[in-house]
């Protein structure tokens, strides 16, 4: 081979590697979502629990060594399980002839112990969203309801509700996908009858495409799930969606004023002291101009996921506008 062929051999491999790089790349970035899941599976790998010694605000109280319980009045109990890192918040709101649990943790103990201590009325549950945090009891449930979405429905399979990988997410932290039997399918924006008083299931897709929230518009309270709580709001794993989230929040504003009590169901903000989480309605705002930001410009502080303020108590973690879900 001559010196220029072996020179045109070498050019040739190297543009051909080039290519490889830049395609890897490319599909790097297009799949950061499931990349940053499986960072925090690398981080994290198993559940975190809090060692440092753990401060309750009232109307807080320990229920036993693991679960935290408060009555929020109105026949209303939140359900925290402090110790975990997520510090997820699970409500049981109690009617006259049945109780509904809108969420249940991630399952790392049986919370029907804390839910039998506060009713004695048949209990449906109902998760706000399919991530791990917060279906882990439910098949410790002979009860459960979903959102009626023609997806889910097509998840069930010989009778039981299969997870999806990603829907579920559970692989961050170890914890095996379950298996559910859906005992009712509850329709979008109508209410659920618990006998003296009537639940309003919203469809909130953003932080994930399944996402609902609960409004209880007598008591003037809104169960937002995951879709807004104090400390980092998630908006960028796999599902996530910017513009339905931002559609969802104005959404939401729609539904609430200035004296509706919001619940989210991640109260870690202020640990050790662990709280209620309780926002109000100019934080929802502040929480709709963030996405509006997060949809329209490719700001950033970090690269992924972007890190964008929304007030004092939140941070909106986010995908970028050109990604898809
Ligand atoms: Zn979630």
């Amino acid at each position: 081979m001559t010196h220029s062929q072996k020179l045109r051999v070498a050019r040739r491999r190297f543009a051909g590697g080039a290519l490889i790089a830049l395609g890897l790349l490319t599909l790097a970035v297009w799949r950061m979502p499931e990349i940053a899941a499986w960072q925090w599976r690398f981080r994290a790998g198993k559940p975190a629990f809090t060692t440092s010694v753990i401060t309750l605000a009232a109307p807080l109280r320990w229920f036993d060594d693991y679960f935290a319980v408060a009555d929020l009045g109105n026949s209303t109990y939140v359900i925290s399980e402090p110790r975990y890192w997520q510090c997820n918040f699970s409500y049981l709101i109690v009617g006259s002839r049945r109780a509904l649990l809108f969420d249940s943790g991630p399952g790392i103990r049986d919370i029907r112990s804390v839910v039998l201590s506060l009713t004695q009325l048949p209990v449906e549950a109902l998760p706000s969203h399919l991530h791990f945090d917060h279906v882990g009891n439910l098949n410790r449930f002979t009860d459960v309801a979903l959102p009626d979405l023609p997806g889910l429905r097509r998840q069930v399979r010989n009778g039981s509700f299969q997870f999806g990988y990603y829907q579920f997410l559970g692989f961050v932290e170890g914890f095996p996908r379950p298996t559910l039997s859906v005992s009712e399918w509850v329709k979008l924006d109508t209410e659920i009858d618990l006998g003296d008083r009537r639940l309003t299931l919203l469809s909130v897709p953003g932080h994930t495409p399944d996402s609902v929230a609960l409004l209880d518009r007598n008591a003037n309270r809104l169960f937002a799930g995951d879709f807004i709580y104090p400390s980092d709001v998630y908006a960028f794993l796999p599902g996530a969606n910017l513009r339905d989230y931002a559609t969802s929040a104005e959404r939401l504003a729609g539904f609430t004023d200035e004296a509706t009590r919001i619940y989210g169901a991640h109260g870690c903000e202020s640990l050790p002291n662990v709280e209620v989480p309780l926002l109000h309605y100019s934080d929802l705002l502040a929480l709709a101009r963030a996405l509006k930001v997060a949809n329209t410009s490719w700001a950033r502080a970090g690269w992924y996921p972007r890190r964008i303020p929304v007030n004092d108590r939140m941070t909106l973690l986010a995908k970028y506008p050109w990604m898809k879900p």
